[in-house]
């Protein structure tokens, strides 16, 4: 059966998670977001894609990069933004999602990017609404993060080129992680020969070696010659009951310092997703180091998110 995201031509219509999605059509992203990284230096930062077109932000949890990120893209995609404001909107009055949607829907909106505690929120909406209507995953629950594993696939590609020849290895907090699982769903797909996972026993999902993924909980075996590491923040908002003795605890055989860093290949990358907790997952010395990229992630961030956008508006 066709997976929802894809229209009856196999292109993409919504992007809601990364897992199935033809390794062409991430290329696609990736080719298209390089094509938009340079409107971003331009004097006039805008582009005419999606002029007429109204992106609706709907974010039902916390977020800082996402929203704006995908505010930025969509503006300078020239198109009309609306942020709906979830604590004053009426889904705090008791409103049903459905309903919520139907209301914005009928106020001729062109996309949603939807952000929500609930895995599967973003599908949901994807099969109610209409057939002019494109929906974006910007997180839902510990499910999928699609746009986030596209940006960091763009990173990896910028400084690393060919994804055939990497290790990379995801660190922290993967059971409730979606950055994680669009991540590993994307680097699969891109053809990185090894994917390694570390953490401890209480943070690993089970069905990763299916997945093709290699799991550690010894951090400094698993960080051993890699060419990408990607670091995790605990998602303390999604754990149940006490997983982990203490950050203090977890700092010491989980944290990301030089000294651990050391261990991977001299030209290493570091990644984070942010938010970005020093001391817990991550040292300053780290962070703010030579080998992290944190901070083009962002800025790529926005090309990706502008060639999403304007890829799902190209198909109709
Ligand atoms: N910002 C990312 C997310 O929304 C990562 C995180 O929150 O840790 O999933």
């Amino acid at each position: 059966m066709r997976h929802p995201q894809l229209n009856e031509h196999g292109e993409l219509r919504h992007l809601l998670t990364i897992e199935g999605l033809p390794r062409d059509i991430v290329t696609h992203v990736l080719d298209t977001a390089s094509s938009f990284l340079e409107v971003s230096d331009r004097q006039v930062k805008k582009v005419p894609l999606l002029r007429g077109k109204s992106v609706f932000n709907l974010f039902f949890e916390n977020s800082t990069r996402t929203r704006t990120t995908f505010e930025i893209a969509a503006t300078r995609l020239s198109a009309d933004v609306v942020n709906l404001d979830v604590r004053t909107s009426s889904a705090s009055k008791g409103e049903s999602l459905l309903d919520t949607i139907d209301n914005l829907a009928a106020m001729h909106a062109d996309m949603f990017v939807v952000r929500h505690a609930q895995s599967g929120a973003p599908y949901m909406i994807a099969q109610h609404v209409g057939p002019g209507l494109h929906v974006i995953n910007a997180g839902d629950g510990r499910h999928a993060h699609p746009t986030q594993g596209l940006l960091d696939m763009y990173t990896i590609r910028h400084f690393k080129k060919d994804f055939t020849n990497l290790t990379v290895a995801v660190v922290g907090d993967v059971l409730h992680s979606r950055v994680a699982r669009s991540d590993i769903h994307a680097l699969t797909t891109l053809g990185v020969p090894e994917v390694r996972v570390i953490a401890p026993l209480t943070l690993l999902p089970p069905g990763l070696e299916q997945m093709g993924v290699r799991t550690f909980t010894d951090m400094r075996a698993g960080l051993k010659d890699v060419d990408v590491v990607i670091m995790l923040r605990l998602q303390n908002e999604r754990m149940r009951g006490a997983l982990l003795p203490s950050a203090q605890e977890y700092f010491k055989h989980y944290g990301l310092t030089a000294e651990k860093l050391a261990l991977a290949k001299p030209d290493a990358i570091v990644m984070h997703p942010g938010p970005m907790n020093r001391g817990v997952e991550i040292e300053s010395a780290v962070a703010d180091g030579v080998q992290s990229v944190i901070l083009e992630q962002v800025t790529f961030g926005i090309a990706v998110r502008m060639a999403v956008m304007s890829i799902l508006a190209g198909n109709r």
